[in-house]
């Protein structure tokens, strides 16, 4: 057979047992069965916690809870942190502060957890959907702008759609699994458009793009710390913003809206009881004192499942974008696309392992309660859930 015939035959059949070997050896050491992402919990987080358990500070507020949020804001490089009872209430109250109202539309990638949604659904607001791209898998900023300039008009200043009539009012873009999107062009476009524009750092502690640290380039950005994001407090979430009426209108309206005084129960607005507690505050102190050390584990962890995927052919390992510095809180391996169909073969192979690898996200269009959002077309964000794979990332790996 000619080269070139032969070389089409290796690139049609996908050497399956190859790739499952090479993730299986690259767990070697690990106990079975290996999750895709679980803490790191040490003596220092038993301190803590035991620290705030004795102190009868085990509720919201308190002084673990400041000090968590003075250590996150120092970290990220932003002015003020208000800690949330999980990464879906950040995001709320993100919004809500933010100026989203009810019957706004917020444009948020499709390929994303569903908890972004969700939190835009919550605010009242519609979720309009929108592509993303290879290069970061977060939100692509050219499909972003031709779809703006596709079907929407900017008049005094306020942006809508002229399908739905409705306020475009923010953007939400997500750094996947940890990966910078592309914020210098995604900033452009949402000030040409006079987009809020609400970074959904969840996966993103750490992360930095051109040097400066994720989560601090919004108008308000939204941490998690749930139990498989790369620090945990059990549940939490935080907002960030440099802006001190955003910040004390977060801190407000996630103690109940009620003005301080020292015993009257006055409050002004409709409130939420989204307040981080001492005790997961205490949890979070002990994880920020490490999570340097968890983000270099993680980077030797993602650097290996390069290595063993650098030369074998039909597949790759998602790198940190250009640009960027990502945390690479889940590493994913993408199939070429001719490949794709191979995926369910991949996953049932390694969870016959015990390696619980598991698909990406099912895009938000996808899901009942979202199909009839608004969107703009979606070739990738359908395409990236058919061809990625994301596996074990657990910072005890490396
Ligand atoms: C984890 C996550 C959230 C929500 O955080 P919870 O703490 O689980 O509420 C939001 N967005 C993304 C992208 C996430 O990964």
């Amino acid at each position: 057979m000619p080269d070139q015939l032969l070389s089409t035959a290796r690139s049609i059949d996908l050497d399956v047992r190859r790739i499952v070997d090479a993730i299986d050896n690259i767990l070697s050491d690990a106990k079975r069965p290996v999750a895709l992402h679980e803490p790191v919990l040490g003596s220092r987080e038993r301190q803590l916690v035991l620290d705030a358990l004795d102190s009868g500070w085990v509720s919201s507020g308190g002084p673990h809870v400041s000090r968590f949020e003075a250590v996150v804001a120092h970290f990220v490089g932003v002015k003020h942190a208000v800690a949330t009872v999980n990464g879906t209430t950040a995001l709320h109250t993100a919004l809500m502060v933010a100026g989203v109202s009810p019957g706004d539309e917020v444009l948020l990638p499709a390929v994303t957890f569903a908890a972004t949604a969700n939190a835009i659904s919550h605010a009242g607001a519609i979720p309009h959907f929108i592509d993303s791209s290879w290069g970061t898998l977060g939100v692509d900023p050219d499909a972003l702008a031709l779809h703006l300039q596709n079907i929407s008009e900017l008049r005094n200043g306020i942006l809508r759609n002229r399908m739905t009539g409705r306020p475009i009012r923010a953007i939400v873009p997500v750094h996947v699994f940890g990966h910078p999107v592309d914020l210098e062009r995604i900033l452009e476009v949402a000030a040409d458009y006079r987009l809020l524009v609400i970074e959904d750092a969840a996966e993103a502690i750490g992360s930095a793009y051109r040097g400066k640290m994720c989560g601090s380039f919004g108008h308000c950005a939204a941490l998690s710390f749930n139990g498989n994001k790369i620090i945990t407090t059990g549940a939490g979430g935080m907002v960030l913003t440099s802006d001190d009426e955003l910040a004390g209108a977060a801190r407000h309206i996630t103690t109940t809206a009620k003005r301080p005084h020292p015993w009257e129960f006055y409050h002004d607005q409709v409130g939420f009881n989204y307040r981080l507690s001492n005790l997961s505050a205490a949890l979070g102190c002990a994880q920020m004192e490490r999570i340097e050390e968890f983000m270099l584990a993680k980077r030797r962890l993602a650097e290996r499942y390069l290595l063993a995927f650098r030369d074998v052919p039909g597949v790759r390992v998602m790198a940190e974008p250009a640009g960027g510095t990502s945390n690479y809180w889940l590493n994913t391996l993408i199939l070429e696309s001719q490949h794709a169909a191979k995926r369910d073969t991949i996953l049932s192979e390694l969870h016959q392992r015990q390696i619980l690898a598991r698909p990406i996200w099912i895009p938000m269009h996808k899901l009942p309660m979202y199909a009839e959002c608004p969107r703009a077309p979606l070739p990738i964000a359908e395409e990236i859930h058919t061809r990625c794979i994301n596996l074990p990332s657990s910072a005890f790996l490396a």
